[in-house]
């Protein structure tokens, strides 16, 4: 998706309205326009990119400053209980829109929102197997 199609970058650029939380040189904050649940806020970095994976971790660090305030506020201005921070990378991993977000999602006891957290256990060897082939991708 080039920048000019990509509708968060539109509304950094003021050109798409939104319920605007926080703004700073690097980051924005707005609400979601089809909440999971009241007060569901979305971080956007200013610079486009895809996923975290494609992220200059100097953007990163941006959205990580402002995230401890940010989602603090929200649960407290909502009276939640807890929250998600949630960034969905790839159609396969929910994504929608293709300019890298977290989600803020305020949670309250036994509000329903992502019931299923589908969890399992690795048969023997293998989360040595999946954990060697992680470590030798990793170019840090
Ligand atoms: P994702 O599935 O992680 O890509 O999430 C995209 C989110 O963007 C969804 O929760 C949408 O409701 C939200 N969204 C899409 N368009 C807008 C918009 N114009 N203003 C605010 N939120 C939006
Ligand atoms: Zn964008």
């Amino acid at each position: 998706m080039s920048v000019q199609d990509c509708i968060f970058c539109k509304i950094i650029a003021g050109q798409i309205p939104c319920t605007k939380i926080y703004e700073n040189e690097f980051v924005l904050a707005f609400l979601d326009v089809g909440p999971v649940s009241e007060g569901h806020v979305l971080v956007v970095s200013k610079q486009h990119t895809s996923s975290v994976d494609q992220t200059d971790p100097r953007a990163m660090a941006e959205i990580a400053k402002v995230l401890p305030d940010l989602a603090g506020s929200v649960k407290k201005a909502m009276a939640a209980d807890g929250y998600n921070v949630l960034c969905n990378n790839g159609a396969s991993a929910g994504q929608v829109v293709g300019h890298m977000h977290f989600h803020i999602i305020p949670r309250k006891a036994n509000d329903g929102v992502f019931n299923q957290w589908p969890a399992f256990q690795y048969p023997e060897g293998k989360a040595k197997e999946i954990g060697d082939k992680i470590r030798e991708n990793i170019s840090l």
